[in-house]
């Protein structure tokens, strides 16, 4: 490789004193100055199969270009036809993500963040629905001077549109989509056009990742390639080469059958990459990096660096990670626990966490639906700290309710976020001032103590998509609290994805029996933080601090929670 540019200057690691009282907060951003005069594009797609990390893959790779000292941003294009996941089911496509800008995102978006300490917006996930009703608007307005608006050019356009956008707003380096769904998925194939088309474009500045799946065949004791060859053929048939093949697998593919997949897919043989099971998905940096992905889109980008990767922060958490001999258990409380997706960045999260602190996090998912006074001991007995999830509507709300009734009895290290929160304070209402039938009026409307209410300006709103109270607003923290302490600082910004509020109207009865509203909405006044202070560490948030948690900068609230029940299994 070509010896010329230094890497960039400007690229600091984040210094990562844990042993000082709080991590960083904000989150620092590493979006870097950009170095090179024009953007390079990244696409990635899927084959064979869905779910074989083509986010993780996406952020690895990004993780990468970043540590070499570029500026990086990562996208997402769903092929559904929801203008957001917002109104999405949890069981559909897992946790919704919420960007700084209050968008209402996949979850992809939380690893890209994660993995890479770059804030993301609206621009970096674009769904069908939303790429169809700008197109629409266009032609409502006339915008198309009396064209027949068709998928080729008019849909293309507008995803092309959108794949540069961020270049053009966010000045990067690199833009790497990732595009959902399967190669062979009809509501794909706007995707895959526009992107052929940008290949047309942009030259040695775009380059096409495939990622598919060698399937092991027990019976055979065999690795079968078939399926990535059909899947890449799939791919040619639409007019993209892919340039790099990502192969995912459970066992280690022999070189031999690399460079028969290179071979059959037109991809030189160094470009064919195995993606093996790893013990984290945070290792998959490094894996990448051992074989040269990195290096090999640098090169066939035409882009020069001379300068390896800094993972030293990295690997440093990857130590720590897996290490850690002492165990600390942490239960979630919530209804979507057969599907962990639901709940990503909080288990990402807690594990960011304990593993800083030199811990195995043991993370026990348990059904809000059927937890009951008779069995709360026996699931929670054991545990040295609890999170009570956030979500929507009636179901499982008893179980939370009994959880947190014995975690404060028992002064257990509890975590409430945002409907978690909620079910603190009314928990609280019910069984410490003693209004019986205390609500939310979310769950009951006819609650005569509606101690969590709907806000003012939600009352007239009956649309279900993106009308919540979204995206990041300010905190004023009481000093002194627990969460001052933890973010060391009195004024915070956090995320938030909720219709329903505390009532200020109870907020004196509370206050006066033991639990405080310690973080307040500068402008609205609105709650966002209670903590009862009598207690170890008892804290629930409006807000959703999960979303501001990163690899490099766990969030100091989770860490905060962390060393509390790390504290409490030492009883
Ligand atoms: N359902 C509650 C509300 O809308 C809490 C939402 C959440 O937990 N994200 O206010």
């Amino acid at each position: 490789m070509k010896t010329v540019k230094p890497a960039n200057p400007n690229y600091q690691t984040s210094i990562i004193d844990f042993l000082s009282p709080h991590t960083q907060f904000p989150i620092p951003n590493f979006k870097l100055p950009t170095q090179l005069k024009e953007t390079k594009y990244i696409f990635v797609t899927g084959g064979v199969v869905s779910s074989l990390g083509k986010g993780i893959i996406s952020s690895s790779l990004a993780r990468l270009l970043l540590s070499r000292g570029f500026s990086v941003t990562v996208q997402k294009f769903d092929p559904y036809i929801n203008i957001d996941p917002g109104t999405l089911n949890p069981y559909e496509h897992g946790e919704c993500y919420v960007t700084s800008d209050g968008h209402e995102a996949d979850l992809d978006l939380g690893h890209y963040e994660r993995f890479t300490n770059i804030k993301t917006s609206r621009a970096n996930n674009v769904t069908t629905g939303r790429i169809y009703r700008d197109v629409i608007e266009k032609e409502r307005r006339g915008d198309y001077l009396g064209k027949t608006v068709q998928i080729v050019p008019h849909i293309t356009d507008e995803i092309k549109r959108s794949v540069k956008r961020l270049s053009e707003e966010g000045d990067y380096d690199f833009v790497i989509t990732e595009i959902g769904g399967t190669v062979g998925d009809i509501e794909s194939t706007p995707y895959l056009e526009a992107v052929r088309q940008l290949k047309w474009e942009l030259g040695k500045n775009a380059l096409f990742i495939h990622l598919t799946y060698v399937p092991y065949i027990k019976a055979a004791k065999e690795l079968k390639t078939k399926p990535t060859q059909h899947s890449v053929k799939m791919l040619q048939q639409t007019g993209i080469q892919p340039d790099v093949l990502v192969l995912r697998t459970e066992k280690e593919l022999p070189p031999s059958m690399c460079r028969k997949v290179a071979l059959f897919c037109n991809v030189s043989p160094e470009a064919v990459i195995q993606s093996l099971d790893a013990k984290s998905i945070y290792e998959v940096p490094l894996m990448m990096h051992d074989q040269k992905l990195d290096e090999i889109v640098l090169e066939k980008t035409a882009t020069e660096c001379d300068s390896e990767p800094d993972l030293k922060d990295w690997n440093l958490f990857l130590d720590k990670l897996h290490n850690a001999e002492k165990v600390v258990n942490i239960a979630l409380v919530g209804k979507y626990v057969e599907l962990q997706d639901a709940y990503k960045s909080i288990s990402e999260s807690l594990s960011h966490a304990a593993a800083w602190l030199d811990r195995k996090l043991n993370l026990v998912y348990i059904h809000s639906e059927k937890l009951t006074e008779s069995d709360v001991a026996s699931k929670l007995g054991e545990m040295d700290g609890v999170i009570i999830a956030p979500g929507f509507g009636k179901r499982g709300i008893e179980g939370k309710l009994v959880a947190l009734k014995w975690c404060r009895e028992h002064d257990v290290p509890t975590f409430g976020i945002c409907l978690g929160m909620q079910c603190m304070v009314i928990e609280y209402a019910r069984n410490v001032l003693g209004l019986k039938g205390a609500n939310s009026v979310e769950m009951d409307p006819g609650t005569p103590y509606p101690v969590i209410d709907l806000m003012e300006e939600q009352k007239e709103i009956s649309n279900k998509g993106g009308t919540m109270r979204l995206g990041a607003y300010d905190c004023d923290l009481t000093p002194g609290s627990i969460p001052a302490e933890a973010y060391g600082k009195k004024r915070v910004s956090e995320r938030h994805r909720h219709r329903y509020e505390f009532n200020e109207k109870f907020r004196k009865d509370f206050e006066d029996n033991g639990l405080k509203c310690v973080g307040v909405n500068p402008e609205t006044k609105l709650v966002e933080v209670v903590e009862a202070p009598d207690k170890r560490w008892f804290v629930g948030t409006q807000y959703h601090p999960e979303y501001q948690s990163t690899v490099l900068n766990p969030n100091p609230l989770f860490v905060s929670f962390m060393k509390a029940a790390i504290a409490y299994s030492e009883r």
